[in-house]
């Protein structure tokens, strides 16, 4: 742990000087046309919710004030999305105050402000990759149940990576989404593999079979021994620290949704809420799945987008997935599973 280096910031939402935010909505291409002519994934009955799925990415940040609901908090009301708070009754009530002093009209100006929750964010470098490309993890929130997420551990799927950054925005914009949760994204897990736009990391490993699985096989493919590779061990760390209660990895190109361990209830909460089918593909040696899901129990999701999707704008993309990542979010694992 000592080797590790942290690099935080607190953002409080809202804030585009943070680095991080800055980074996430200048990676994303304000593409407003649907890419439909490009062929679509098959929608299976499946319709895209816009209100549900529209990111609306710099317009919520940009009306994100970086000012805690306190006084709701306090007085036991839900402090959720903006509203008529108590600011704006007691405004109202100076208004009509004939004895109200002359700083009275800048007060209620101050006061009249819609008021929204924060949710903290934090951003932390958790590794480097072989070639020294750091591992970001961002912690979004501060409740119980952990929620982790992770794309581009393949390098060339890494049409994950632009879902999860609206996923973050998503949130931060819509913090209720967050009661009693922390999500923990890791967008690139593979930033070596990303750049040369291969699978395997720098060493042509496939990180994706490096973990310390009970059907592990050791092999230069995937690794002499298990988490022989710098990135999965980021990865393992970073659920040995956050413990999360479920965990969806996203992938390319095979067009469901997949599953290790008690997933099959979330599996199907996920598929129902976009275009892909509920398909079991089977544990493979030493990747993630088979570790977290089988041998460590924890409910497990590789999202498989279709292979077409590298080609999709993010816009498109999160009209069509971004919902079953917020339904993830929202899910809670029944006992009887
Ligand atoms: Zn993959």
């Amino acid at each position: 742990m000592t080797d590790r280096e942290f690099v935080r910031h607190k953002v409080a939402e809202g804030r585009p000087a943070s680095g991080a935010l800055l980074a996430a909505s200048v990676s994303l291409p304000a593409v407003a046309v649907f890419l439909f002519t490009m062929g679509g994934p098959p929608t299976r009955g499946w319709v895209p919710q816009a209100q549900d799925a529209s990111p609306s990415v710099r317009e919520s940040v940009s009306t994100v004030h970086d000012k805690s609901d306190t006084d709701a908090e306090a007085a036991g009301r839900s402090p959720t999305r903006p509203s008529r708070t108590n600011h704006a009754v007691q405004a109202e009530h100076l208004t009509d105050n004939p004895t109200a002093d002359s700083n009275a009209a800048s007060d209620i100006a101050e006061k009249t402000e819609p008021v929204v929750r924060s949710v903290s964010s934090v951003e932390t470098v958790v590794g480097h990759s072989v070639e020294e490309r750091p591992i970001v993890c961002r912690r979004i929130g501060d409740g119980e149940y952990v929620v982790l997420m992770m794309a581009s551990i393949h390098g060339n799927e890494a049409a994950g990576t632009p879902l999860l950054n609206d996923l973050a925005e998503h949130v931060v914009a819509n913090p209720e989404l967050l009661d009693g949760v922390t999500l923990v994204l890791m967008p690139v897990v593979n930033p070596d593999g990303v750049e040369s736009g291969k699978r395997y990391n720098a060493r042509g490993v496939d990180l994706n079979r490096n973990f310390p699985a009970e059907n592990r096989q050791n092999s230069s493919r995937y690794g002499l021994n298990a988490l022989s590779e710098p990135e999965a061990l980021a990865i393992y760390q970073v659920i040995n620290d956050t413990l999360p209660n479920h965990i969806v990895t996203l992938h390319e190109p095979l067009q469901c949704v997949d599953y290790d361990g008690p997933a099959k209830e979330l599996a199907k909460v996920m598929s129902d809420h976009c275009p892909l089918p509920v398909k079991k593909l089977g544990s493979r040696p030493g990747s993630l799945g088979s570790y977290a899901g089988v041998t460590l129990g924890i409910p497990t999701i590789t999202f498989e987008l279709p292979r077409n999707a590298a080609g999709q704008s993010p816009k498109f993309l999160w009209r069509f997935y971004g919902e079953a990542l917020i339904k993830a979010i929202l899910y809670r694992r029944s006992e009887c599973e």
